[in-house]
């Protein structure tokens, strides 16, 4: 059987998953949701997976997710991402024990954050696609960030043959640490740029230039083909359902767990796509009892969960949680599509767009209800899980994490569910620095000492890709104004 993928919008077409990954967005307007059965392990294949090293684990879990002659291709592009060519420890995601919860550390890599995962695989499962479908231009990545994914994104395409990236920040509205992250990225096809305004100038020039026809005719003639990195590309999904595998078996083998044993996941929610990738593992047959949802004042997921209205009127709050300031949560949409009434999510996606709310079923609501639960935190309440964190479990927790340490906490206290826990810690706390040392001291420093005073003061190891940041030198400082990004691009292929 072929496994093909469709449209969370409802369009007859068809792709294949190398398809889907080079197509990034249905032309619908929907997300790509597999059309077909997913994989089920039962006990004897869990206990066979739960031995695996990370990467073999990865090629065998996405491999379910394309067709046979596909899994080579995916196991290689495995490979390279965790073992090879790797930035990652050799475990990948290491475990803590944290009081009574077990956390999941998925930010040991180039930059410190949980993309990384999804983002050192992407770049090889694209130029697998490239291949598979016998597309012989190149890829050009074009992408705004607000900060994270950006550098994040850099990091997984930096030399990697057959890929060119272009991260155009804006030069207002990155944090220090961040714009210093990306302005040292090195590589040979890497390129960043600053756009003069905030982050809605730079987002809207990159979607000018990929409505440009001259621009599109300009790459088509220079042999390039453009795409981005976007969350919402079925490629970076799948990466993120194997650490859901790998942490529950790296309990077990560490003896926290008998193989069969329930648990409960929490996550620091933004966009869903982390806790949706749970989902599908547990549908996988990994054994979950429930999701903790954690968001921080823009708590519309909170809502969405607890009275089945996606609500996005209301005013949005910038917080110390800053990947999660999302009020358009776009993988709820693949949520919807798969677990709920399928055929409704086009127009749901619809009346979102024009009215900005719509609502679910009572029987989709009590579905939902027993697989998630849904929370968030005040900025009071984040610092003060920080300060818990460390003052009583000694553990530093960035500001996301935070967020779903205190979710958690509060879920356990409220429901007496004792379930174990797993929290997915989502930002190594030195990418934060300035706010977890605010939560613990007081002391009034600048963003670019407050990485060593971190350290000091908590006697936790700096990550080394933050360890000298603001010491390597700057490679990338062109400044341009919105309307010259299209041919500053022309210029580049
Ligand atoms: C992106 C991000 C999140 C949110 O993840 P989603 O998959 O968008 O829900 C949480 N924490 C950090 C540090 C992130 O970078």
């Amino acid at each position: 059987m072929q496994k093909l993928y469709k449209s969370t919008r409802g369009s007859r077409v068809r792709l294949n998953l190398c398809e889907a990954i080079l197509k990034g967005l249905a032309d619908d307007g929907g997300l790509f949701v597999p059309d077909f059965p997913l994989t089920h392990y039962e006990f004897e294949q869990l206990n066979q997976l739960s031995v695996l090293p990370y990467h073999e684990l990865a090629a065998k879990i996405i491999g379910e997710f394309g067709d046979d002659d596909m899994r080579e291709g995916i196991a290689d592009a495995c490979l390279k991402a965790y073992k090879t060519q790797s930035h990652f420890p050799e475990e990948v995601v290491p475990i803590r024990q944290v009081g009574d919860i077990h956390v999941a550390e998925l930010f040991h890599g180039a930059t410190c954050a949980f993309k990384d995962i999804a983002l050192s695989l992407l770049p090889h499962l694209m130029t697998f696609s490239l291949r598979y479908t016998r597309e012989e231009r190149e890829v050009m990545i074009l992408t705004a960030t607000s900060g994270d994914t950006g550098k994040a994104a850099l990091e997984g395409f930096s030399d990697v043959p057959g890929t060119r990236i272009t991260v155009f920040y804006p030069d207002q509205g990155v944090s220090a640490v961040q714009k210093q992250q990306m302005v040292t990225t090195t590589g040979n096809n890497v390129d960043v740029v600053a756009i003069r305004g905030n982050f809605d100038d730079a987002q809207r020039a990159v979607k000018e230039a990929f409505a440009d026809q001259s621009l599109q005719q300009a790459a088509d003639a220079s042999g390039v083909f453009l795409s981005s990195a976007n969350s919402i590309n079925i490629g970076r999904l799948l990466p993120q359902i194997v650490y859901y595998f790998y942490s529950y078996f790296n309990i077990v083998r560490a003896g926290g767990l008998n193989l069969g044993d329930e648990v409960n996941f929490c996550i620091p929610s933004g966009n869903f796509g982390n806790c949706l990738a749970g989902v599908i593992a547990r549908s996988m047959g990994l054994p979950v009892h429930r999701f903790i949802v954690a968001s921080n004042t823009n708590n519309v997921l909170t809502d969405f969960f607890q009275n089945g209205t996606y609500d996005a009127r209301r005013e949005f709050h910038t917080t110390i949680a800053p990947a999660m300031d999302i009020l358009v949560s776009s993988n709820v949409e693949r949520l919807l599509s798969m677990y709920g009434d399928t055929n409704a999510t086009a127009e749901r996606m619809k009346q979102l767009a024009d009215e900005g709310h719509y609502s679910i079923s009572a029987a989709e609501q009590e579905v939902f209800a027993s697989l998630f639960f849904a929370g968030f935190q005040s900025r009071r309440q984040i610092d003060e899980c920080i300060e818990q964190g460390f003052c009583k479990d000694h553990y530093v927790l960035d500001p996301h994490t935070a967020v779903g340490y205190g979710v958690l906490k509060d879920y356990q206290r409220t429901s007496g569910d004792t379930t174990s826990s797993i929290l997915l810690s989502t930002a190594s706390p030195f990418k934060f620095a300035l706010d977890v040392l605010a939560s613990i001291s007081t002391l009034n420093v600048e963003e670019k000492d407050a990485i060593l005073l971190l350290h000091r003061k908590t006697n936790a190891e700096v990550p080394a890709p933050l360890a000298d940041i603001f010491e390597r030198p700057v490679l990338h400082s062109t400044v341009i104004e919105r309307n010259e990004i299209i041919p500053y691009i022309k210029e580049k292929i």
